[in-house]
């Protein structure tokens, strides 16, 4: 079947909260015609003029045309969704807005069409809805004819796309317009909201500046919506023209933190990329998706580097990617890259942390390989050869092997198609290192497994590289082997095991990603098990002074993370926050003042002391740095217990950035019965259906929270899995949250989704579970602290 294009006529009865659809298909079929459609009640259809047979059964709609050339007609009735998905009611305070999500297989609720990525079409939408509305497409509008109370807005049709990237929004918008370059760049928000515009202004136009040079195409369309969602499941969304954000991710202000600008700028860079990388070419199917996310996620970091260099943002990937995917693929209960996927609640949860992280970092080690400069030739001829057109990765690797010479295939066929990722053994016998690879897995059983490792060592100060295609490989040293680090500033996805070398490994003047690589490994041989847990406390200990950003937040992240399990490392974690605190309190630069929050935030978690001494500022709360904010309200929550203080803060400021400070403020209290009254607040319509993954986060993180949070979940978990109906969103927090929640009842969480399949979270819990197991083995082996042991002992 070929398409050529849709023309739409939608009526939209804004107030009413539905619409009626007059559609006009151009196409070329060989046998009866074959389309998607979810909950549209189809009224009419004919094939060239003429009357035709249809049916529906599920989300398929087929019209017995046989062999067809020509037009057909639909017209059809919907409405205007409660859910996330499709054209859905966002609302805010005073009002609310329609907004399209339709990534990835969403299309199919506005209209009926053959809603598949590699079946592209020009889209022609005209509206008509109230007249005191705006309406936002992929283009700008073309004509806009007032009739009374009523419109109609006309679009220009737009390049061939594909039906997922469709968007259309309508509501009260406000607009902040600048021009450059021929392109209007738009930032559209709610009332009152576009205040925030001017830094996400810069930052897109910086972007398409960026990538039109490193793409050596231009930018395709007349104009660039951001366009800023009230209600919104995912964090932005690529729609050709008119991207969507939600709030926190778009609009920055005078109050924002330095985190959240990072955040912004990488998420506005990812969105842009996608205009040619994802937008202009595009994948084949969904199995492909990770090529689409990881190169934006790749590419958003390259473009932030070039627009914000003091940031190092490089080091916030190798946290952030990198460390993610390494942990989400350390499971058995993970998937390859390149992943078959058929149904869409397969397709939804495939948007996680393999698809985006772990491809990103293969696509960083690649760019390694093969060279900066001819990864990037490779790329621009790729995107050349296939624009508005569909590919699939073997494209990309072909452009990328001719441009560099280097065996790109090979390589790049094992990391993607196979699950999972190597730890290398590094052991040294005499004059020689042997260097022994197989499958890391974080429950501890090995599995003999191979992949093309592009090595990188240093020893004594000498660096090397080569292709490790072997399981073991042996290297000859110098008589004394003083220093020694493999992976070199981690742009290798594996981990490395210093077998009986930490000493010599540790060295004080080595980069700090490289210092980075050593923690971050050893952590994850410690929940394993095969490091000891009193080791890992040792190297834990040469942490307590690092000055450096990357390797400090690390160590942050680890204790903090074990502390969601036990109370065991409370005193550790103390103990390193303080000092870090100490030692950043004067700097000034960015990465500092990120930091110096992130620490205080986890510090007055596990510290009454200081949580009283930081709450005891909280009168000045507006005029502290924005950095410091969260900090103080997670002070407030445990020194003064006050839920009527943080509900009426989060109900009453208008900024996300704010409101999700509050949230987590909200699960943040030392009283287990106040993190309850808050999860109770999130089913109770209270909360933004958006906010509700925040704050299931957020509790994850206390362990005051955890027994009110899981019963909290067993209560309203058909209602979790109806607000996030459609989207993968439910599946990941999953992942996430019940490796902890579910500590010390590992039967009852099992046996909690053995009853309830859901089959939208099967990926996510099955995760979820293994971690948790993992978890359990890990406190048993490191046994209670000393601390619960005197507890237990008062009770009796
Ligand atoms: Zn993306």
């Amino acid at each position: 079947m070929q398409i050529e294009s849709y023309d739409l006529f939608l009526d939209v009865d804004f107030r009413k909260l539905r619409f009626d659809g007059k559609l006009k298909i151009r196409l070329d079929s060989e046998s009866d015609i074959k389309l998607n459609s979810v909950e549209l009640e189809i009224l009419e259809v004919d094939a060239n003029g003429g009357p035709v047979k249809y049916s529906l059964e599920g989300e398929d709609f087929t019209v017995r045309t046989g062999k067809f050339a020509g037009e057909l007609g639909i017209k059809y009735r919907g409405i205007i969704s409660d859910k996330l998905v499709g054209l859905y009611k966002a609302s805010y305070d005073g009002g609310y807005v329609a907004s399209t999500q339709f990534e990835a297989v969403s299309a199919r609720r506005l209209l009926p069409c053959l809603d598949h990525p590699a079946y592209k079409a020009d889209f022609k939408l005209t509206v008509r809805t109230d007249s005191d509305t705006s309406v936002i497409s992929n283009m700008p509008a073309a004509s806009v004819k007032v009739d009374g109370p009523r419109k109609t807005v006309e679009f220009p049709k737009t390049p061939r796309m594909s039906t997922y990237l469709l968007y259309l929004g309508i509501g009260n918008f406000e607009e902040v317009k600048d021009r450059f370059d021929g392109v209007d760049y738009i930032v559209a928000t709610v009332p009152g909201k576009s205040s925030g515009a001017t830094f996400p202004l810069g930052v897109a136009k910086d972007s398409v500046k960026f990538f039109e040079s490193y793409f050596g195409s231009k930018y395709n369309l007349p104009k660039l919506h951001l366009i800023a969602v009230p209600e919104f499941a995912a964090g932005a969304m690529e729609n050709w023209g008119a991207i969507t954000f939600r709030e926190i991710a778009l609009l920055v202000d005078k109050d924002s933190s330095i985190r959240i600008k990072k955040q912004v700028a990488e998420v506005i860079a990812h969105e842009i990329s996608h205009q040619w990388f994802g937008d202009l070419v595009t994948m084949k199917w969904w199995d492909d998706l990770w090529l689409n996310e990881s190169f934006a996620t790749f590419m958003a970091y390259k473009a932030v580097d070039s627009m914000f260099p003091k940031w190092v943002i490089w080091q916030d990937f190798v946290r952030g990617e990198t460390a993610g995917a390494l942990g989400r693929d350390s499971l058995v209960n993970t998937h390859p890259i390149e992943v078959k996927v058929n149904s869409p609640t397969e397709i939804e949860q495939i948007f996680d942390d393999i698809s985006y992280g772990k491809g990103a970092s293969i696509i960083r080690m690649l760019e390694a390989y093969a060279g900066e400069d001819h990864f990037m030739r490779g790329v621009r001829s790729y995107l050349e050869r296939y624009k508005f057109s569909n590919a699939a990765g073997n494209d990309l690797w072909n452009q990328i092997e001719q441009a560099s010479k280097t065996r790109v295939k090979a390589m790049m066929n094992d990391w993607i198609r196979k699950p999972g990722y190597p730890v290398l053994n590094v052991k040294l016998d005499g004059k020689k290192l042997i260097i022994r690879q197989q499958r890391f897995l974080l429950n501890g059983s090995s599995e003999p497994s191979n992949w093309p490792v592009p090595l990188t060592l240093k020893i004594n100060g000498k660096e090397q590289k080569l292709l490790m295609e072997r399981s073991e490989e042996s290297i000859a040293v110098p008589d004394r082997v003083d220093s020694l680090k493999l992976n070199l500033e981690q742009t290798g996805f594996y981990r490395v095991y210093y077998d009986g070398l930490y000493d010599r490994v540790w060295r004080s003047d080595m980069s700090p990603v490289d210092r980075y690589g050593i923690v971050s490994d050893a952590y994850a041989f410690t929940i394993q098990g095969k490091m000891d847990f009193s080791q890992y406390l040792a190297l834990i200990d040469r942490f307590m002074n690092e000055q450096e950003y990357l390797p400090a937040f690390e160590v942050s992240d680890q204790l903090s993370s074990l502390y969601t399990i036990t109370r065991r490392v409370e005193e550790t974690s103390r103990r390193f926050h303080r000092t870090q605190l100490r030692m950043l309190a004067n700097r000034k630069d960015e990465n500092s003042v990120v930091l110096r929050g992130s620490m205080a935030s986890r510090l007055a978690l596990i510290d009454m002391e200081y949580a009283r001494e930081l709450e005891s500022r909280f009168n000045d709360y507006e005029g502290a740095e924005p950095d410091m904010k969260q900090a103080m309200v997670v002070a407030h929550a445990q020194a003064s217990g006050d839920f009527e203080s943080l509900l009426k803060n989060y109900k009453n400021r208008p900024s996300e950035e704010e409101k999700s400070r509050f949230l987590v403020g909200l699960t943040s209290f030392s009283q287990p019965s106040l993190n309850s009254r808050a999860m109770d607040l999130a089913s109770s319509g209270e909360v933004k259906k958006q906010h509700v993954g925040t704050l299931l986060g957020s509790a994850a993180r206390n362990p005051d929270a955890r027994d009110g949070t899981w019963s909290w979940i067993t209560e309203k978990f058909e209602w979790l899995r109806n607000i996030y109906e459609g989207t993968g969103v439910l599946s990941r927090y999953l992942t996430y949250v019940l490796p902890i929640l579910g500590i010390d009842r590992p039967e009852e969480v099992t046996r909690f989704f053995a009853q309830h399949k859901a089959p939208e979270t099967t990926k996510g819990v099955e995760a979820g579970l293994e971690k948790l197991r993992i978890n359990q083995v890990f406190l048993k082996r490191i046994g209670p602290s000393e601390k619960q042991i005197v507890e237990v002992k008062e009770r009796h």
